[in-house]
């Protein structure tokens, strides 16, 4: 057997997390194609949004620098060493909007991105001229010799999600995510451009063709759910051939960090491991629970799924430390090369 191809498809902080596992899992395995695997990861852009004029690409940036060992680590977004002495200085014009962070080390890659799109490059362009940086010959701080990593954005068109709050406005996902807290009840998404979008260059080949597609706990709304919601990308992942594995977000009825349950509630989806299996229903060979907290579903279907797909399986889902990130992402990806390719 070859190099493992393994694709991903990744929000921010969860995201990030688990690639970071399997980049780790992947460079410590005693098996040569598993050393020297190549990894995809598809990454949600339905979070951008433009300020001072600056494109701004949160969960790009997360994965980015989190895979390239930048990232602030307690706040799990971010650099680290970070300073802000330029949003000080917005703040003293009286310019805005202060709830939203904006690192001086991090301006720098916002600045950097927003010349190069305005030079014309495609975000996908852009994404790999950062990593340059980051992931040089697409090697990851944690596994520098070891297997690679790219990054694709999930498009090259802007996809910007918009949240339906019960007060009747309106708002952009930052906003309500961000500056609310998420505290307003919202009564649905809209992410807007995401019909017209096309896959960024290489994203649906890298799904169809790989050897395991494993979707982390991101959020499964506004950043997996985002990325599915691009025309193809569901088709690829249903029809593609590869396996599908899946690790829960949710653990005994509850989301591991941030906001997820008010995602879930807003599209009337209970916050429960098989409520969030019921979105990825029609794709999933295989999806995992906490063993801890789901282990009764063990063994289970996963309701709507294919024929002889969605089975659960219970393993430890809790990455409560960089080595319980990367035993879980290679038990979903011993999941997905046990279940093997679909013949076409
Ligand atoms: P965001 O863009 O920063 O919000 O991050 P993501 O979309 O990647 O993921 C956020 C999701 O990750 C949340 O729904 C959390 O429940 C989930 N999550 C965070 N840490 C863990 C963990 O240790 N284990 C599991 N299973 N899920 C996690
Ligand atoms: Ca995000």
């Amino acid at each position: 057997m070859g190099d493992v191809h393994i694709s991903a498809i990744a929000g921010g902080v969860g995201g990030a997390r688990f690639l970071r596992g399997l980049l780790a899992h992947l460079a410590a395995s005693p098996d040569p194609a598993r050393r020297s695997a190549r990894v995809t990861a598809v990454v949600n852009t339905g979070d951008d949004t433009t300020m001072h004029g600056l494109r701004i690409t949160p969960d790009l940036d997360t994965v980015m620098y989190t895979l390239g060992g930048a990232v602030h680590e307690e706040q799990g977004w971010g650099r680290r060493d970070e300073s802000r002495v330029v949003s000080s200085e917005l703040a003293a014009y009286g310019t805005g909007p202060d709830w939203f962070t904006l690192g001086d080390r991090d301006l720098g890659t916002h600045v950097f991105r927003t010349q190069l799109l305005r030079e014309g490059l495609p975000l996908s362009g852009v994404v790999e001229r950062l990593c340059e940086r980051w992931l040089p010959g697409g090697h990851p701080a944690v596994a520098p010799d070891g297997p690679t990593v790219r990054l694709l954005p999930m498009s090259d068109d802007d996809v910007e999600t918009h949240v339906h709050l019960a007060d009747g406005r309106t708002v952009h996902f930052q906003e309500w995510w961000v500056r609310l807290r998420a505290s307003v009840p919202a009564t649905g998404f809209t992410q807007v451009g995401v019909d017209g979008a096309k896959p960024a260059p290489g994203v649906l080949d890298a799904l169809r063709e790989a050897d395991a597609v494993l979707l982390p706990p991101s959020n499964p709304v506004v950043s997996i759910g985002t990325v599915l919601g691009v025309p193809g990308v569901r088709e690829a992942l249903r029809d593609g051939g590869a396996p599908v594995v899946g690790v829960s977000p949710v653990l005994g009825g509850r989301v591991v960090r941030g906001m997820a349950d008010a995602c879930l509630s807003a599209i009337g989806v209970e916050t429960s491991a098989l409520g969030v299996a019921g979105l990825y229903a029609d794709l999933l060979d295989t999806w995992l629970v906490d063993d801890d907290a789901d282990g009764a579903l063990h063994g289970s279907t996963v309701p709507g799924a294919a024929p002889g797909r969605g089975r659960v399986l219970a393993r430890p889902l809790l990455m409560s430390s960089p080595q319980a990130a990367a035993d879980l992402a290679g038990a979903a990806l011993d999941a997905a090369l046990a279940t093997g390719r679909r013949p076409s």
